[in-house]
Parts: structure tokens; sequence; C-alpha cells
């Protein structure tokens, strides 16, 4: 493939945005909006690589935002489109910059609510909702789920104060990661029973993330339903915000293979590490695919692949090949474009990763080059 041999002329390493693979997942989003009139939101935290903005400002609503950061960058870089922002708790000082730039401001706790009441119902043309917890999810990383014991996001049914809804127009919960409309069914009919009552006063529902509705096997159909269905039933607005969703398989690490060595098995030392350029391998964790590779003794020759930093943990994964790898040979990691870029360090003084786009045409085209200075700037 002429886009491959491309991005295998690129010097190592690079992160490369798949603007094709892009326009795919945004085709799928745009449809769930057609088909429901809901309002599909980039959340940022999984991809905020702004050169490819005006593209997703195409076909989705806008985005929601982790913070003041966020905001400004979507303020920015994406035009005239929605902003949202949801953080656990916010500054003063942020706040009025927020409700100068944002449409949606949702808040983690009645005290934090009553705390900004007044400076946020000055001001008119902004919503503002609650995050809820219903106590109810199907993760089961800890890491990665926001109804765990003693959790510290969203607002439980014990701990909601109908008396102060005044000036509220929407609830948002986020309660999944990686999961199905059939997770969302289960999950939306908890929310119902616990917090249905309170649905009927408001303006809109956000569903949070987590939904994979660009995975090839995800019930597209099923989502538009429930969609339909919360809509109606409570004559309200849905807000989808996902990050994966929008960048799933959209983008690649390419690498450099600097060394082999053995110890019990075949070792290979590449020119990007796990814990710098790829850290949900680690946390997650997970095992990237790499074009080209196999499972570990499927194919002739494998290899246990880490990266150049000193940490003993910094593996990649196991893989087999089917020709013996050399120094010098350049390696294609998949899906690298969410939670990747956004999540990346220089560590052990790693280089941060130079960014490319490959356009739909399949010509690459440099964003972003990163040097020592990036690294000494931060420290
Ligand atoms: C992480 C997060 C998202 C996006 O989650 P994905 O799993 O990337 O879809 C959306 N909303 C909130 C509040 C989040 O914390």
């Amino acid at each position: 493939m002429k886009a491959y041999e491309n991005i295998l002329n690129l010097p190592t390493p690079c992160y490369v945005i798949d603007e094709a693979a892009l326009i795919k997942n945004l085709e799928i989003l745009q449809n769930v909006e057609h088909h429901t009139d809901c309002h599909i939101l980039l959340a940022q935290k999984a991809f905020s690589s702004y050169c490819t903005y005006p593209l997703i400002s195409k076909y989705i609503s806008g985005t929601t935002s982790s913070g003041i950061f966020e905001a400004r960058l979507a303020h920015e870089e994406m035009g005239n489109k929605q902003i949202h922002v949801f953080s656990p708790a916010y500054k003063d000082e942020d706040f009025d910059e927020l409700l100068g730039i944002c449409d949606h401001i949702v808040f983690n706790s009645f005290s934090q609510w009553k705390h900004f009441r007044n400076r946020a119902l000055s001001h008119g043309n902004v919503e503002f909702g609650l995050r809820i917890n219903p106590e109810y999810s199907e993760i089961e990383t800890d890491i990665y789920n926001p109804c765990f014991a003693n959790s510290r996001l969203g607002i439980t049914l014990d701990n909601f104060e109908e008396n102060e809804l005044e000036g509220i127009s929407g609830l948002h919960f986020h309660t999944m990661c990686e999961q199905g409309a059939d997770t969302l069914e289960r999950t939306i009919k908890v929310v119902e029973e616990k917090f249905g009552k309170y649905l009927y006063g408001m303006k809109w529902l956000n569903f949070g993330g987590g939904h994979h509705i660009t995975k090839p096997d995800y019930d597209v159909d099923k989502l538009i339903e429930i969609v339909n269905y919360i809509k109606e039933k409570y004559k309200l607005q849905v807000y989808i915000e996902p990050g994966e969703a929008v960048a799933v398989d959209a983008g690649y690490l390419v690498t450099t293979i600097l060394d082999l060595t053995k110890n019990g098995m075949n070792l290979a030392i590449a020119d990007t590490s796990a814990a710098c350029h790829m850290p949900d391998v680690l946390e997650m964790p997970y095992r990237p695919y790499i074009i080209g590779s196999e499972l570990p003794y499927v194919l002739p020759y494998t290899y246990r692949l880490g990266g150049p930093t000193c940490l003993a943990g910094d593996i990649i994964g196991d893989y087999s090949f089917a020709e013996k790898l050399k120094i010098g040979d350049k390696l294609i990691f998949t899906d690298m474009a969410m939670y990747s870029i956004v999540k990346n360090n220089t560590f052990n003084g790693m280089p941060l990763p130079d960014i490319y786009l490959l356009d739909k045409n399949g010509n690459t085209r440099l964003i972003k080059k990163f040097g020592y200075e990036d690294f000494k700037r931060r420290l």
C-alpha cells in the first residue's frame, strides 16, 4: 500500500494521524446525529490533535473538555462549535474564562454548584449541569471505573439535593469504557430508576463517553433507539461525548529497531517506549498491534519488543514475524492516535515523537517536530 510506504520513509519515532480513518469514524458519528438529533462531542482528553479540528467540526457538534486548557483549545481551534466542560472541581480563577467560552458547564457536586452558582447564573448564555453517579457500571478495571466504591466522580442518589436544582438544565453520567449499546441500555435503565423523576424537569441528558460506536461490532441501531426513546420520553436533548470512538484506529506510531539481543528469548529494542509514547500499554494494559505481526510463536521469529528507557517494565509485548528482524527495520503500531499523543512524556529524556498527518490521498505532512528544547522547557 502506497500509504504504508510513505509512512515507512518518515524519521522515527513518529505518530501518523490517518485522515481517511478519522473520516470513516466521523461519518458513523454523523449518521447517529442525523438519526436522533442528538449532539456528539469529541472528548478532547482522548485526542486533541487540533490540526484535525476543522475536519472534525464538519461532522459532529463540538467538543467536551476536562478543564480550562482543553476548553480554550477548542475555542481557539474549532471555530463556533459547541464547547462543554466537566471537571471534578473548578478553580475560582478559571471560572470567568470558562463562562466566556463554554456552552455547558457540568459540576461534579452540589458543593461546587453552590460555590459557583451566583457567578454562573449572572451569565446568560451558558447552561449548567450536574454529573450523577448511578452506581452502576460494567467496567472491571478500577482505574477506569467511575462507579467503584467511594468514587469521587458524580453525585450518588443519596447525596442528590433535589431542592438545589434551580438553574440546572441537565444531568450528565459517564460510566462506560469501550462498551457496546447493550451496556448503555442496562445503564440507562438504572439511571431512569434512580434519577428518572428529575429528568422530566431537565433540558438535556449527557450520556458521557465510553461508547465504542465506531467499532465494527457496535450496534448503532440500538444506540439510535435508546437516544430516541430518552429524547421522547423526557422531552430532552441528548448529548454523547466519545473520545475513543472519534479517533479509534486512526493513527500509527512508527519505530525503528535499534538493537537485537537474547536472554532466554529474542529481544528487540525499539526507538519508541511504552512508558513514554504509549503509556496505556502499561496502564490498561493492552497489546498494541504491529502491521505484519502475529501473536508470539505463530510466525517463525518471535521477539520481545521493548523501549530504550531504563525502566525494566518498558515492554511493548511479544510478537512473531515471518522474517528475522534486522537492526534498522521499521515497525508500524496501529491505533495510536487516541490516548497516546495526549499522554506522552519525556521520562528518561526520551524525545517526543514527531507528528505527521497522512492525508486522504496517502500523502504525509509534518504537523509538529519536537527536540531537546521541548524536553528541557518542562523541567
Ligand atoms: C473519558 C471521558 C470521556 C471520553 O471517554 P472515551 O472512553 O474516550 O469515549 C467522556 N466524558 C467524560 C466525562 C470522560 O471522563
